[in-house]
């Protein structure tokens, strides 16, 4: 049986994506192969990279002067791979820190450049973001990071900062694609697919071209945005069956009406479960109204001893993986791109049963 599997990452993917995977798992486009078998420098798949990039650039509308990158390693290998491709040594760098998911760039970024916090929202139990105009930016930062949606925390920013010349980088793994983007106003978007675009395994990287060619010696070959993008993201062996899943994805969010529709259909999941768990005397969000995700929805029980009952029902029932992130307990339901608003309402309808129950 088929459950609402409301997991943060790697989550729920379309049914029509793995019927079609399944169909034509044994022999993809008459090779006799599948597509894991083929090899990525003949010519059917090197077609298919083609279309995954040429598929991203229209969804996304991906203005002409970014490159589009398909690296591995994840949103983390990019931690390291944006100071390493941004920054010197000596230069300093702007983080936000809104989260767990920041709070990691940060680490990582400080082992490769000087790090700078320009806002910190810890002192809130990371509930909010920082007000707009409020950041306290370094003079002369080479470029400024931020977490738009934090995936644990589920805090998300209403508005896109504005630094000026600065470019600004966005670690969008839980929101790219969700809804439309205006990516001109980013320097680098980068996002590990595992959320709303494919299996785990694959992190785009879309970057404006005067940000390329400029990685440190000593960078590795496989995060240098240059050697990537002369390559065709194929400098090394790529993971062909997760881009054969993702173009799969991305005629599927075509068909859907494109970001626009999935816009407004994520955000129409997200109000009706704020408003569940806004109109219970049992169930509570943390964070502030204004910044709340769309895509991660982090709840309490009245009463946390009835936690792990929660969970058994709610999986006996078909709504998986709705344990908070082991650092903040609770509850969280992940509501990516492939979650239908049935699965939404499923899980409000259980939710307030289980409170009448045990309310
Ligand atoms: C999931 C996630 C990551 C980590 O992605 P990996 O692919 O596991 O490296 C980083 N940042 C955010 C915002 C995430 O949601």
């Amino acid at each position: 049986m088929r459950v609402f599997n409301f997991a943060a990452g790697p989550a729920m993917l379309p049914l029509e994506v793995l019927d079609q995977a399944r169909e034509e798992l044994e022999d993809w486009q008459g090779s006799g192969m599948s597509v894991m078998e083929v090899s990525h420098r003949g010519k059917p798949f090197v077609a298919l990279a083609a279309q995954l990039e040429a598929l991203l650039r229209e969804i996304a509308s991906i203005p002409s002067g970014y490159q589009v990158l398909l690296l591995q390693g994840g949103a983390t290998a990019q931690f390291a791979g944006v100071p390493l491709n941004l920054a010197t040594a000596e230069s300093t760098a702007d983080y936000l820190n809104t989260g767990s998911w920041s709070a990691k760039a940060i680490g990582e970024a400080k082992r490769y450049c000087r790090v700078h916090v320009a806002a910190d929202e810890s002192a809130s139990g990371y509930h909010t973001v920082p007000a707009p105009g409020t950041l306290a930016l370094a003079r002369e930062a080479a470029y400024v990071h931020y977490t738009p949606n934090e995936t644990i925390g589920g805090v998300e920013f209403p508005y896109v900062p504005d630094t000026g010349s600065v470019p600004l980088v966005a670690d969008m793994s839980s929101t790219l694609l969700s809804r439309p983007l205006d990516v001109a106003r980013f320097g680098l978007i980068y996002a590990g697919a595992q959320k709303n675009i494919g299996p785990a395994g694959l992190c785009i990287v879309i970057v404006r071209e005067d940000l390329i060619g400029h990685a440190r010696a000593g960078t590795p070959m496989v995060l240098d945005y240059q050697a990537m993008a002369e390559d065709g993201s194929m400098l090394n062996t790529p993971p062909t069956f997760v881009w054969y899943i993702a173009a799969l994805v991305l005629k599927w969010i075509k068909a859907q009406g494109g970001l626009a529709a999935l816009g407004e259909r994520n955000r129409a999941k997200a109000e009706a479960l704020y408003q569940a768990i806004d109109g219970s005397g049992f169930y509570r969000n943390p964070v502030a109204k204004a910044c709340r995700s769309w895509m991660n929805v982090p709840f309490t029980l009245a009463k946390p001893e009835l936690d792990k009952g929660f969970l058994a029902e709610a999986a006996a029932a078909g709504l998986t993986n709705l344990a908070g992130h082991r650092s903040v307990g609770g509850m969280r339901a992940s509501l990516y791109n492939a979650m239908p608003l049935a699965g939404v309402r499923a899980l409000i309808d259980f939710m307030r049963e289980f409170e009448r129950r045990h309310g």
